[in-house]
């Protein structure tokens, strides 16, 4: 047994061990490791750091669990994903305050996630009775073609700290709507919002040995333990492109289905026709959501020329009046970032990108004291080719360049290797559209600052990664296609 830990604000001790098999455990080394709270850095809690015996173990219980599981009546997982969407809604704001703690985002910020979180379990609740197939008639006559469509297997799901929750729901959902059983691996830095996960899932009915979840210092050895299991049939990962590429050579060796959720480098474009107003609203949700820790945050910024000083005094006046503190504190609308290395590279990407050339508006200059804080920055005059474009900073920063045509931002926005989602504001709907066409990337965002749906094929192309996840297609990734054929 594992000591639970008592965080006030939740009413129920939040599980702290290794769940395997339906039980909570202790690791096999008996190592722990501790959770910090980024806003103070105290220890928030000491979590069970699993080993690749742990691992192994969890892939035993899935394995396991696996032919009982595919072969539930679809309506009975649609029912235990829709419990599980209930008890998350009904306990929102223990999970929000729990995540705001590990993570130390905002509260709104938080309870936003939940709600986005909650949601995949019910959109895949309701999908996982139209998992369909059909009945073909060979055109030469004389057989049968039927289509159906079975779970994939065992699924690794490695999951990162900047969205505790809905990074896992959004691969549990679909999972466990195709009828697949799963080994997850949690961020280090945000294990405890997984681990109330687990706990709410089993209650809600999820046979043992279908969720298991193992958290680690050691993510290098113990997810490539599992990667060279035998019995793992695929990895949906969410992360760093530099992870994704690793994890992608070790499926190679078991050619594993893969879905791979990476970096982002997203642009937003404001056309000189745009409503500014509207321009700045959607930059504040796309730069802002989450503290700008989001693979869809918008890192750079394209102004049209005419337009850039008018659009750059607004944002920066919104970003300027933005209140720093403890997520959980009243009105504080960003939090502190996850962690030191976080932090320090979102400094190195500012002070970098300044000594380029770039003009601090605001912010630009990393407090002193306990807690990882970054004020919001906004940076003007930003050249070309900067560590503030060509960098993912996922962090509170806004560099903006100006352009004068859609040619040359087109240009602009496409030269990165990645593609996740790009925004654009214009009043020209023609125009919207004829770059989203031409923009490389996966999502785009014509007047809007946030892209992030249960219901919409989420997902990158270039070294954004593959796969799409939400949606008809998310469910589709957890399923592979049989065909029986016989003579008729
Ligand atoms: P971030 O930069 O957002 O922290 P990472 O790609 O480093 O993203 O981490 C995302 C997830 O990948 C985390 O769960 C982390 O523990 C895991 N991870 C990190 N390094 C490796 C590795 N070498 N092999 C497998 N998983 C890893």
């Amino acid at each position: 047994m594992t000591t639970d830990v008592q965080i006030p604000g939740i009413s129920s001790p939040v599980p702290t061990g290794l769940f395997i098999g339906g039980s909570w455990r202790t690791a096999s080394s008996g190592a722990t490791f501790d959770v910090l709270d980024p806003a103070d850095e105290t220890v928030l809690a000491t979590v069970a750091d699993g080993t690749t015996d742990d691992v192994t173990a969890a892939m035993d219980a899935a394995h396991a669990a696996l032919p009982g599981f595919a072969a539930t009546p679809p309506r009975q997982r649609g029912e235990m994903l829709r419990r599980a969407f209930e008890a998350m809604t009904a306990r929102a704001e223990e999970f929000a305050l729990l995540m705001t703690r590990e993570n130390g985002k905002a509260t709104a910020d938080a309870k936003a996630e939940l709600t986005y979180a909650a949601e995949f379990f019910r959109w895949f609740a309701e999908e996982a009775v139209r998992i369909d197939g059909d009945y073909r008639v060979a055109p030469a006559g004389g057989t049968r073609t039927i289509v159906t469509r079975q779970p994939v297997g065992v699924c690794l799901l490695v999951t990162p700290w900047n969205f505790p929750a809905a990074m896992l729901t959004r691969k549990l959902g679909p999972a466990i709507a195709a009828g697949c059983t799963v080994v997850v691996k949690p961020a280090e830095d945000t294990p405890l919002t997984a681990l109330l996960l687990a706990q709410v899932l089993a209650e809600a009915g999820v046979p043992d040995g279908v969720v298991n979840v193992v958290p680690t210092l050691n993510a290098e050895e113990v997810v490539g333990t599992a990667m060279a299991d035998p019995r793992l049939r695929k990895i949906s990962f969410t992360g760093s492109t530099e992870v994704g590429k690793i994890l992608l050579k070790q499926a190679a060796d078991q050619v594993l289905v893969s879905s791979m959720e990476l970096g982002g480098n997203a642009p937003f474009v404001v056309c000189e026709d745009a409503d500014l107003d509207a321009a700045v609203d959607g930059a504040m949700l796309a730069k802002m959501r989450n503290g700008g820790e989001a693979c869809t945050a918008a890192n750079r910024f394209y102004v049209q020329e005419s337009v850039a000083d008018a659009f750059a005094e607004k944002l920066a006046a919104r970003m300027g009046a933005v209140q720093v503190g403890r997520g959980d504190g009243d009105g504080v609308g960003l939090g502190p970032l996850v962690n030191e290395e976080t932090v320090a590279k979102v400094d190195r990407i500012v002070q970098a990108t300044v000594e380029a050339g770039a003009r601090v508006v605001t912010g630009g200059t990393r407090p002193s004291g306990p807690g990882f804080f970054y004020p919001p920055t906004v940076l003007v005059d930003v050249p070309a080719g900067s560590a503030a474009v060509v960098e993912e900073t996922f962090g509170p920063v806004a560099p903006i360049a100006t352009f004068t045509d859609d040619a040359e931002v087109l240009e602009l926005a496409n030269s990165t290797p990645f593609g996740l989602v790009a925004y654009v504001y214009t009043a020209d709907l023609a125009r919207g559209l004829r770059l989203s066409e031409a923009l490389e990337f996966g999502m785009v965002g014509i007047n809007r600052g946030v892209v992030s749906d249960p219901a919409a094929p989420f997902g990158g192309v270039k070294q954004s990664g593959l796969g799409r996840e939400g949606a008809h297609e998310g469910l589709a990734e957890y399923l592979s296609t049989k065909y029986v054929s016989f003579p008729l």
